[in-house]
């Protein structure tokens, strides 16, 4: 049988996701959909709550947003002390129902997942498990990592979770949930975000401080690398099972992914990104009017260029927040269109004036090239492009959905190339080391920066086994 979904999906990572935990509250089922909610930028393709009650798990999970897969009455049913929650991202492509996540399995009186990352050699377990008999139901990594406890020897979860946990490679935020313990763990580099929090007595565990903030939890500290920690009714156990590596947690939630009002290894990302925008204004300043975000993955770092370059600060691009997965286009097509419905150019700020717009990154160049040319089409006399990272020349192989490497605009062409392309007056990029500016001058070994440098601190085993995924189809329209 070949199924055509499926083939698809099998091309595609879809791994940035969010994940939450709550354990030891009357209204887990409630507070995990809320934290959910905070944690929608994480992904916007399917969410899932699983929730413990007795001596079962109950299970809801549906593809869309979150307030779209959940109601009252779904949520209602979701009885029970312990939940644990997921979102998933995708930006194109087939989605189907049996890889939305946390993922359940009926193993022992019950056990579900929910996993935030990408695991560098979860195609050899797979197909090593499948030798010895393991039927797979779903394409996600999350699935290795249960069969793998399946096959422990472990007497009890923790044990059998250890277990699993020392066969997998690569990034990890995870959150399990039997009928009467959670358990959250983090990869031995911190590659990915995870913090614990508490309500009352029950504690709340989630990939960033935002889903903690909007339930009243109080944020205690981050999870952190390498750690796995227990709770049950007997309380929290924290465990360090594994080897000391050098921690290596993705700078690109700075950049760009994490939510700016949220507290990820241990920084505001709102100040991070203000002082990337501080220091790109200082290693590539420009004659210029004003200031200009481009809504709202450079609003942070444009606000920071232009108090460093003590230039007014203007809404030149203003961005419509509910643009859905598909819209009409007329058969005489629209010049733009695609970013068109996302952003418009103001002309009132714009006409005559000379303008530096900053975003976070260029991936493909695509957006960029269109935004230059609509805030020229929109009177701008000049365009200075700042790009508050450097370069991005690498694919991300631990949970961020990134093109191939070839399809990276500067993986192949120097900064004027770049420049060209994207018709802009000059082009700017934050330099590798001013991406470590937020640090002042303190050791910058701690992050992983490879999509900007290519230096990859954890081997991608499977390399050759699977296929990165054609980013921001909607984008070249
Ligand atoms: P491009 O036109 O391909 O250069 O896309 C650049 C835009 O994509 C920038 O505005 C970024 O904020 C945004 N971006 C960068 N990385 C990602 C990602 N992994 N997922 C979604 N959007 C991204």
């Amino acid at each position: 049988m070949i199924d055509l979904d499926e083939a698809a999906e099998r091309d595609r990572f879809h791994d940035e996701c969010g994940v939450v935990g709550i354990y030891g509250h009357e209204e887990a089922s409630n507070l995990a959909y809320l934290s959910l909610y905070a944690l929608q930028h994480r992904g916007q393709e399917s969410a899932g709550i699983v929730s413990a009650k007795d001596n079962f798990l109950i299970s809801h999970r549906g593809l869309g947003l979150v307030a779209d897969v959940f109601n009252e009455d779904i949520i209602r049913k979701l009885e029970g002390t312990a939940a644990i929650g997921h979102n998933r991202y995708s930006t194109s492509g087939q989605t189907l129902l049996k890889n939305t996540q946390p993922f359940v399995v009926e193993y022992g009186g019950g056990l579900a997942v929910a996993h935030n990352g990408n695991l560098v050699n979860a195609q050899i377990l797979r197909e090593r498990l499948e030798e010895s008999g393991s039927i797979f139901q779903s394409n996600v990594d999350s699935e290795v990592i249960i069969h793998l406890i399946a096959s422990s020897k472990g007497k009890r979860t923790i044990e059998r979770v250890i277990d699993a946990l020392s066969e997998i490679r690569g990034a990890y935020s995870l959150v399990f949930l039997t009928p009467n313990e959670l358990v959250a763990a983090r990869d031995p580099h911190g590659l990915r975000p995870l913090v614990l929090g508490r309500i009352k007595e029950a504690v709340v565990v989630g990939s960033e401080t935002c889903a903690l903030d909007l339930i009243g939890a109080t944020y205690e500290r981050e999870i952190e690398p390498g750690e796995v920690l227990h709770v049950s009714s007997e309380g929290i156990h924290s465990y360090r099972p594994f080897p000391a590596v050098a921690r290596t947690s993705c700078i690109f939630e700075y950049v760009y992914f994490a939510r700016p009002d949220s507290r990820v290894y241990g920084r505001n990302v709102y100040e991070v990104r203000k002082e990337l925008g501080r220091q790109l204004a200082r290693e590539h300043p420009a004659p210029a009017d004003i200031v200009i975000p481009v809504p709202d993955s450079g609003l942070p770092a444009a606000l920071g260029y232009a108090e460093q370059a003590g230039l007014p600060f203007e809404m030149g691009l203003v961005r419509n927040h509910y643009v859905g997965r598909t819209f009409i286009e007329p058969r005489d097509a629209i010049r733009h269109f695609g970013v068109k419905v996302k952003l418009n150019a103001q002309a009132e700020v714009l006409s005559g004036r000379r303008v530096i717009v900053v975003d976070d990154s260029i991936v493909r160049g695509t957006t960029s090239r269109k935004i230059v040319q609509m805030l020229r089409a929109a009177g701008a006399r000049e365009v200075h492009m700042r790009i508050s990272s450097p370069p991005t020349i690498g694919s991300c192989f631990y949970g961020i959905d990134t093109p191939t490497t070839e399809e990276l605009i500067a993986s192949s062409h120097s900064v004027e190339e770049i420049r060209r392309f994207i018709t802009a007056d000059s082009l700017g990029f934050l330099s590798e080391r001013g991406l470590y500016a937020f640090l002042k001058g303190r050791d910058q070994n701690g992050f992983c920066a490879a999509c900007f440098t290519g230096r990859y601190p954890v081997p991608v085993e499977d390399q050759g086994r699977t296929h990165q995924l054609v980013l921001f189809e909607a984008e070249d329209r």
